[in-house]
């Protein structure tokens, strides 16, 4: 039943705020099952980009498809329902709850059985339920939460919390992981395990991952293909190599 990686496509996408266009006539496309990047520097455009992919924000013109659906104007969890999972900026997971449980809330998208016959304990219920628990130890296997999943949130360093939080994503079996700024604020020892962590689950669950970063070493050493912006604008686009010698991209991070 594992649903497949489906390629996402932006087209001309422009989004204005009142007076402010954060992004103009922006396009590039996500291949199915690559890990790609939105990069540049703050007030680029990259987190009104996730915003308007997962659903929250309108675009004013342009298109976004995931494989053949048109997305464009979708409220958020019929985009969800498509398979598109997202992290935010800003950790939302509940602090005094376990790892577990802010993972099981994560799949209650995938869970078939009603919450009268848990209720009732019924077998098909009891069943699922260590199905369940078999789908979470996995996930938290392949981001290294496994040994926390009993500990409550609030007792877990920032570094694990972030992986907690793209955990409860993945609970709900996306094909296309949106992640906004998944290193931010963290230690290098954190971020390497937040890169293996994206890595692992590229590779074990064959889906696709977008991650808007502002981090440029971090992305240059995950990303197979890069998207830069710059003022709500695409400046270039190609493999990390290529972005990185890019003059428009050094002008644009060297602010010169
Ligand atoms: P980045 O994530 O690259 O730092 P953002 O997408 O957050 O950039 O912001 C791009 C521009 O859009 C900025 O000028 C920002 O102030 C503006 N912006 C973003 N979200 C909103 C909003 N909800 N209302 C008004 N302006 C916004
Ligand atoms: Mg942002």
């Amino acid at each position: 039943t594992t649903a497949r990686a489906r390629q996402l496509r932006v087209e001309d996408l422009t989004v204005r705020f009142g007076g402010i266009t954060a992004l103009s006539t922006v396009s590039f496309t996500v291949e199915a099952g690559t890990i790609h990047a939105l990069i540049g520097p703050n007030g680029a455009g990259k987190s009104t980009c996730i915003n308007v992919l997962g659903g929250a924000y309108r675009a004013t013109s342009g298109t976004v498809h995931y494989g053949d659906a048109e997305v464009t104007a979708m409220p958020s969890h019929r985009i969800a329902d498509l398979g598109v999972a997202r992290t935010f900026q800003n950790i939302s997971l509940s602090l005094e709850a376990t790892v577990r449980d802010n993972l099981l809330v994560g799949r209650h998208r995938v869970m078939r059985t009603g919450t009268a016959a848990h209720a009732l304990r019924l077998p098909r219920a009891r069943r699922e339920e260590r199905a369940e628990r078999e789908a979470v130890r996995r996930i938290a296997a392949l981001l290294r939460i496994e040994h926390v999943l009993d500990r409550a949130v609030h007792t877990l360093s920032y570094g694990d919390r972030k992986r907690v939080e793209m955990g409860r994503a993945l609970a709900a079996e996306p094909t296309l992981l949106l992640l906004d700024e998944p290193v931010a604020g963290m230690t290098h020892g954190e971020s390497a395990v937040m890169a293996e962590a994206i890595r692992a689950v590229q590779r074990e669950l064959g889906l696709s991952v977008l991650l808007v970063e502002h981090d440029m070493p971090f992305v240059m050493g995950l990303a197979e293909r890069i998207t830069v912006l710059d003022f709500g604008k695409r400046i270039a686009e190609g493999s990390p190599r290529d972005v990185q010698r890019d003059p428009e991209v050094l002008r644009a991070y060297l602010g010169t």
